[in-house]
């Protein structure tokens, strides 16, 4: 019998992966990334880079949406990771809790904001979601959930009925589940007339809207929505899958308000990327009134809950945060960057906005008003809706291997979001790439009509549809 060997399985594969991912895993994708160029044989990841088979570095602007917080493959939870295993610690006995279990709940508890005594794990972001909604209805035996426009919390049935953009992510997929409504974002008026009917469970909402494009809200509002949901008897339920783990510059977004919400929702980050793991922070009263006696303590539960990888990815996690100073990393290293994105902007007539907080950085484009970088914004929005941003994230990968994307929910805007491990160096070979690209852009229509023609040509020789260009994903 041959032994198994994973490193021999990865490099023969690695040439091949996206006709094999055509054909058994995810058709769509494959062709999209070979239609956008964005198709590199990627062998390598180590902290805020990720190296092709070639040995070429790419700076890692996307960090995975948000998983990636300490950079790839951290040396302290690799290990950590590595020791449960070699130590072939206990998992999933199921009948037991690992001391690894009760601990990280503690540690979250003890660094969240006050009142969030009970943790409960599951394995996603859309988990730790679903929790929420489940234990909210439970928990006060009203039936409304409630969400805010544009949002996102994740694609399982619960969180989907939640969605900001039910044009995007519902079709197809309905009936959702009832008594789920969104409100807009950014406006209490519109929240307290939906609180008033007095049968909301809960309002679930992103500090800082990640898939919307890293919208950050009045200063008021976050407070006032708290205080409005306290009045009308509704949980108010922070989702920060996005936000939290230090990357706006505190541990949770929450901090930058005071907020002190009843749940909140925590994943991505919460392993370092390394293993799936989410977290649902509540109010011990809530705790109670869901799963608190004997005989209904398996109300809620979930196989890979609390397993021992997990919990020893999320302990690490929190350890490197708090020893290599990564929230406080994101606050300084996030405020150069969005500095340095603001000089950009006075150069660049097509940045229409700068925004953000800490690492979680964002720029919003816009149709410029001269004439030559016009006609290329529209000759790129010719093309398809949002392929000017999409062109930068071709153009910063193609000439400077960086990696980016467009956000979600508004393909006009270009994510700016670094590990939180990333210093000036980063910083700085970013915003003079990204300076470089623009330029190119407004450069008559050199750069757009190169990067359209390219995609023409794949569309062509690949016989697919240019309908959506848009790779972007939550
Ligand atoms: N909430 C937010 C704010 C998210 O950004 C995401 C994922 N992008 C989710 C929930 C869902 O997480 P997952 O994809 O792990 O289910």
């Amino acid at each position: 019998m041959t032994s198994f060997d994973l490193s021999a399985l990865f490099d023969e594969h690695l040439p091949a992966r996206l006709d094999l991912a055509e054909r058994h895993f995810n058709p769509g994708l494959a062709q999209a990334l070979r239609l956008l160029g964005l198709d590199r044989e990627y062998a390598r990841a180590e902290g805020c880079y990720v190296y092709d088979a070639e040995g070429n570095r790419y700076l890692d602007m996307l960090c995975g949406y948000r998983v990636l917080n300490l950079g790839h493959n951290h040396p302290v939870v690799r290990r950590a990771v590595a020791e449960a295993m070699e130590r072939c610690l206990p998992s999933m006995v199921q009948v037991e809790v690992s001391p690894l279990t009760a601990l990280l709940a503690r540690e979250l508890s003890a660094r969240a904001t006050p009142g969030l005594d009970v943790v409960r794990f599951g394995s996603s972001g859309s988990e730790a979601v679903e929790m929420a909604m489940k234990f909210a209805r439970r928990a006060t035996g009203r039936p409304r959930l409630l969400a805010a426009r544009h949002g996102y919390h994740g694609l399982t049935y619960g969180p989907l009925s939640l969605s900001g953009r039910p044009d995007l992510w519902q079709e197809g997929f309905t009936p959702v589940l009832p008594a789920c409504d969104t409100v807009p974002f950014d406006d209490p008026e519109a929240l307290e007339r939906a609180l008033s009917s007095g049968d909301v469970a809960a309002f679930i909402v992103e500090p800082i809207q990640g898939e919307a494009g890293i919208v950050v809200p009045g200063d008021d509002y976050l407070p006032e929505a708290q205080r409005l949901c306290r009045r009308h008897g509704t949980l108010f339920v922070l989702d920060e899958i996005q936000t939290g783990l230090g990357r706006t510059g505190r541990f949770l977004a929450a901090e930058h308000w005071g907020l002190e919400p009843d749940m909140l929702c925590l994943a991505k980050a919460l392993s370092g990327g390394l293993v799936p793991v989410s977290a649902t922070l509540m109010r011990r009263e809530i705790a109670m009134r869901v799963f608190g006696g004997v005989d209904c303590c398996a109300i809620h539960f979930s196989t890979f809950e609390g397993n021992t990888l997990a919990m020893a990815a999320g302990l690490a996690t929190l350890h490197v945060l708090d020893s290599e100073g990564l929230v406080e990393n994101s606050a300084r290293t996030g405020a150069l960057l969005l500095d340095r994105l603001r000089e950009l902007q006075q150069r660049h007539e097509c940045i229409a906005e700068v925004r953000g907080m800490g690492l979680f950085a964002a720029v919003r484009f816009s149709e410029p008003r001269s004439l030559g970088p016009r006609m290329a914004w529209k000759l790129t929005e010719e093309t398809g809706e949002g392929f000017f941003a999409q062109c930068v994230v071709m153009a910063l990968l193609r000439d400077h291997r960086i990696l980016a994307q467009t956000a979600g929910h508004d393909p006009d805007v270009l994510d700016c979001t670094p590990a939180l491990i990333a210093g000036e160096a980063e910083v700085d070979y970013f915003v003079r790439a990204l300076d470089q690209v623009l330029a190119g852009c407004s450069d008559a229509v050199k750069l757009p009509a190169e990067m359209a023609c390219a995609v023409m040509k794949q569309a062509l020789a690949l016989d697919v549809p240019l309908a959506s260009l848009q790779l972007s994903r939550a």
